[in-house]
């Protein structure tokens, strides 16, 4: 993989959205749709149009509406862009992507081109003629986005240019209607601090920006000033909509009121407004004029918003999502509630883990573990689904970062095999994330030496302490290190922020040769997912979610942190070289499994608990 995908965890790699119920399917129906949409093109005086898989909030999960590149194309995955000219027309997708675009698209409707290699400027040079205008729907980027659009149009002699209306919603007739699902309350046994506080904590951040309001545009960050949550989107609890708080923490709310039910005026209180989806443009026109400053965060903002800033003669203020940041730091109460919705979790994964090890070998196959493992969540009624969709690789399938089973790749858990599972539930209290590999049958020595480096890895980051201030990227060798040993390295980031009943990636921080810099903080919650992969041959990845804790180490001349594991699951002794492990990782694991026995024992069926206290008995023993 590239730098970066080095650079990016792995779930935002592999959990791709369901495949879509809008794509394309034939060649015949892709080339009617290439139809419609240039003679489109052409009555708008447009020679092309580009066509991201993207929504207003840049969010990992589209609605169905915004499944615009599948539609047209016949594309289902996570990621990719196509450019429509006159002529011709191209795909953009990554590495992950050039086996199954090939499979998906007619490539002599549309090439397929690999990025970051082949880039949309190389295509264009030579096909474009001084002055053709190139289209794209400014809702759909960011900022940066349509810069290195531009750049890549004007280095070929074209010009780019915002539509007016999205061309290819024009032709879309049965296009699905923007999603409807309930927005409720999230209530403050979970959420820990009221929205009335936290509107009025944010708005001091908008404030000390020199800013008058900030625009938000991240379901997740309205999600969590509002106290809210939804079900606009697949697998995250997102209420799809627009916010605006000003520095004196009122908000007005551009939701689509037909979501809010009876209980949500009381819950909102006089400080939130409900506005039309509609009524953005001129409230930001009006806010200008007025002489306010608006921030707005140039990473995850449309280029929309920022563009009608400036027709109304105004200039955003470009900062980060003032909430990204104190969302991303837990409180006490929703740390409270990781740990709870870890238990919960980890009976279902201790009942899972207990069929497997009876079932595996014994001709059950990727989707049966799949439906097996949604069923024990299931059992609790506090679930409330997956956070992505499971990623169950049995033997080379491990091995493929973004694997998804499907009826087509589905393979058995065969013996001498090893088998992984990423999966991850969404929880009132909590979202988790966790990824098990386990042996079927006897390992060959080589797995069980490759997963105790990596078990190394995991281990290294469970126990890392470190001074306040150190960032995620400081810290990602420490994965790393028993792997490089052995001349062996993964091609992903070591770990992910995860949300409180959000989003199962979200930021600021992480933990990647890359990282972002941003230094870790009391509260946050990171998952801890080193892998090693053998193409064609098996996967390893073992993933827990910590949360960073301050750490009170004596003789301390600084203040230090650490981390506390979340994730209860046994992690598979048989595959653990103990000779390679020293005493305190021998320790660790220990004292995990002895945690992991005596926290969810009580909370399972005999059998479970008589499986449970063989899968967590000391290495020695
Ligand atoms: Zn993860
Ligand atoms: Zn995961």
């Amino acid at each position: 993989m590239q730098d970066q995908a080095a650079a990016t965890p792995i779930c935002d790699q592999g959990d791709a959205p369901p495949a879509s119920p809008v794509a394309a399917g034939s060649r015949a129906e892709v080339s009617r749709r290439l139809g419609l949409l240039r003679a489109e093109l052409a009555g708008r005086g447009l020679a092309g149009f580009v066509v991201p898989l993207a929504d207003e909030h840049q969010g990992e999960y589209l609605p169905a509406r915004a499944q615009r590149l599948s539609w047209l194309t016949g594309f289902t995955g996570s990621a990719g862009q196509a450019v429509i000219l006159a002529e011709t027309a191209a795909i953009f997708v990554d590495g992950r992507y050039t086996l199954q675009v090939r499979d998906e698209v007619p490539v002599d409707l549309l090439t397929p081109h690999q990025i970051p290699d082949e880039s949309v400027g190389d295509w264009l040079r030579g096909l474009l003629r001084p002055g053709d205008r190139i289209g794209y729907d400014a809702w759909l980027h960011t900022p940066a986005q349509v810069a290195r659009l531009r750049a890549a149009v004007e280095g070929a002699g074209g010009t780019l240019a915002a539509v007016d209306g999205n061309p290819l919603d024009a032709v879309w007739v049965d296009q699905p209607p923007p999603p409807g699902a309930p927005a409720v309350p999230h209530p403050l046994v979970y959420a820990g601090e009221t929205a009335a506080a936290k509107r009025l904590r944010i708005a001091d951040l908008v404030a000390g920006g020199g800013a008058d309001a900030v625009v938000l545009s991240a379901p997740d960050s309205i999600a969590w000033l509002l106290n809210v949550r939804g079900g606009d989107v697949p697998c995250t609890p997102f209420v799809l909509s627009f916010a605006l708080l000003h520095r004196d923490g009122q908000v007005d709310w551009f939701v689509d009121r037909a979501k809010l039910g009876a209980d949500m005026a009381a819950h909102l209180g006089n400080g939130v407004r409900v506005e039309p989806p509609a009524a953005l443009g001129e409230r930001l026109d009006a806010l200008v004029r007025g002489g306010a400053r608006l921030m707005a965060d140039p990473g995850s903002a449309p280029a929309w918003v920022l563009d009608r800033i400036a027709a109304a003669g105004g200039a955003a203020i470009q900062a980060d999502d003032p909430c990204m940041l104190p969302k991303a730091c837990k409180n006490a109460i929703e740390i409270a509630g990781f740990r709870a919705a870890h238990r919960r979790d980890g009976v279902a994964l201790a009942r899972f883990l207990a069929w497997l090890a009876a079932e595996a070998g014994h001709g059950i196959d990727e989707l049966d573990a799949v439906e097996r493992l949604r069923a024990f969540r299931a059992a609790s009624d506090l679930y409330r689904g997956g956070s992505f969709e499971t990623i169950s690789g049995s033997g080379p399938n491990g091995a493929i970062v973004h694997y998804r089973s499907s009826p087509r790749t589905n393979r058995k858990l065969g013996p001498g095999e090893l088998y992984l599972v990423d999966s991850g539930g969404q929880y009132p209290d909590a979202t988790t994330d966790v990824t098990r590999t386990v042996a079927v049958g006897e390992p060959s020595a080589e797995m069980r030496d490759r997963f105790t480096r990596v078990l190394k890895g995991h281990i290294a980051i469970a126990t890392a302490i470190f001074p306040r201030g150190t960032a995620g990227s400081q810290l990602d060798a420490l994965a790393r290190h028993a792997l490089w040993q052995a001349g062996l390295d993964f091609d992903h980031g070591t770990g992910h922020g995860v949300g409180s009943y959000l989003s199962v990636h979200e930021g600021p921080h992480r933990i990647s040769k890359g990282g972002s810099g941003v230094a870790l903080r009391p509260g946050m919650v990171v998952s801890n997912e080193p892998g090693y992969y053998k193409t064609g041959a098996y996967g390893i990845r073992i993933e827990n979610l910590v949360t960073v804790v301050p750490v009170d180490l004596p003789g301390a001349e600084r203040p230090m942190l650490g981390f506390e594991t979340l994730t209860l699951a046994p992690i598979d002794r048989t595959l653990v070289a103990v000779e390679l492990l020293t005493a305190g990782e021998r320790a660790w694991l220990d004292a995990y499994h002895s945690r992991v026995r005596s926290d969810l024992g009580p909370l399972v069926d005999e059998a479970t608990r008589a499986w449970l206290a063989g899968a967590t008995r000391p290495l020695a023993a």
